[in-house]
């Protein structure tokens, strides 16, 4: 079986994963050193997933195609090795390893209080590698959540991580001038609130929302937004309706892609859906879902 690559302007195909090239996108020839780089693709729950007994699940089963990490994005400087991650997914062994040769990066900005997006800062813990103050980026009701219960707050009282409270809105500027600001987003708040990223390379923008409950809900325009940057990665969590399978969508709510293609539709972004439901029948036919191993110069 073959799945379907995605095409991008000036996309080089390297190995398994994909080089968006510097002289791609935008002319320039020389490179700022930073790139980003796609770590996983699945929704919360991975693929394949548990009960999910239809393809795709039981084609990774049989072998027949590759299992699905879950949604994140790494941003990593070649020169330097500065190193950042954005959210703590279950694979994020797996994905720190793909980073950074396993070394802890140089920080982790979480977008929310999900089992897919915090969850992997366990392995930072005193059962794992009892590290010493790796620096999480979290909004105040997500620190505070993360402090105020354990498991988590013992990864603070040890100081196995330190947490640096982010405010929307204001850069956080990181070394060789990147600058990475968080969006409030309206998404279910059982525990904390939600954000996305925009990303700010040397040359390149990125958007980075992989949750968000719809469009119309947010007091900002993501059409405005992107047609700002460069890049776009979007909640693709369900295709159609029918992705939610069982489940009531209402109680699930995400943009359809159709819905965020339509309204995106000639944007300057080019654009990526991430964070996809194993159920998503666009999986095999769509060329703008995000695969893991894609790489962006920024
Ligand atoms: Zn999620
Ligand atoms: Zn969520």
């Amino acid at each position: 079986m073959r799945w379907p690559l995605p095409r991008l302007c000036g996309v080089l195909l390297v190995g398994a994963g994909l080089v968006a090239a510097g002289a791609g996108m935008s002319g320039q020839t020389s490179s700022s050193g930073w790139k980003l780089v796609v770590l996983g693709v699945a929704q919360d729950g991975g693929m394949p997933h548990l009960r999910c007994t239809e393809p795709p699940c039981s084609e990774v089963r049989a072998g027949h195609r590759p299992a699905e990490k879950v949604s994140s994005i790494g941003l990593i400087n070649r020169d330097s090795s500065a190193a950042y991650l954005f959210d703590a997914t279950p694979d994020f062994r797996e994905q720190v390893h793909a980073l950074t040769g396993g070394r802890v990066p140089d920080g982790i900005f979480l977008t929310h209080a999900h089992i897919g997006h915090y969850t992997g800062l366990l392995y930072l813990g005193k059962e794992s590698i009892a590290a010493r103050e790796a620096p999480v980026y979290a909004t105040r009701r997500m620190a505070d959540y993360l402090s105020a219960n354990g498991p988590w707050s013992l990864l603070v009282k040890d100081r196995h991580i330190v947490l640096n409270v982010i405010e929307p809105d204001r850069p956080t500027v990181l070394a060789g001038g990147v600058r990475v600001t968080a969006m409030t987003v309206p998404h279910r708040e059982e525990f904390t609130d939600t954000v996305g990223y925009l990303i700010e390379g040397p040359r390149r923008k990125a958007l980075f929302i992989p949750d968000i409950d719809q469009w119309d809900r947010w007091d900002r325009s993501i059409r405005e937004l992107a047609d700002r940057v460069d890049l776009a990665l979007l909640d693709g969590t369900f295709g159609s309706p029918q992705d939610a399978g069982a489940r009531d969508m209402s109680q699930i709510p995400h943009p359809l892609i159709s819905t965020t293609r339509e309204r995106l539709k000639g944007t300057r972004a080019a654009l990526w859906f991430i964070h996809v439901n194993h159920r998503n029948t666009e999986r095999d036919r769509a060329a703008d879902l995000a695969r893991e191993g894609m790489e962006f110069e920024m």
